[in-house]
């Protein structure tokens, strides 16, 4: 879940509106760069590879929710 949640007026959802990065998260996931290799994609993807510079993706590691 991102950091804001949308809604909550908890200490931390707070704290991430008004001092933005790094106090404002994005969902979870794990690029391994000497692999080239995503595992989980949460919805912001875009957001956090345009901010961190990756221009290329090789390899998507997914999980599956269980009974699919
Ligand atoms: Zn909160």
């Amino acid at each position: 879940m991102p950091i804001p949640r949308p809604l909550c007026q908890c200490r931390v959802c707070r704290e991430a509106r008004e001092k933005g990065y790094p106090f404002r998260r994005t969902g979870p996931s794990l690029f391994l760069h000497d692999q080239n290799l995503l595992i989980d994609t949460p919805a912001d993807i875009a957001a956090q590879f345009n901010r961190e510079g990756i221009h290329t993706l090789k390899n998507i590691m997914l999980r599956l929710r269980d009974g699919l």
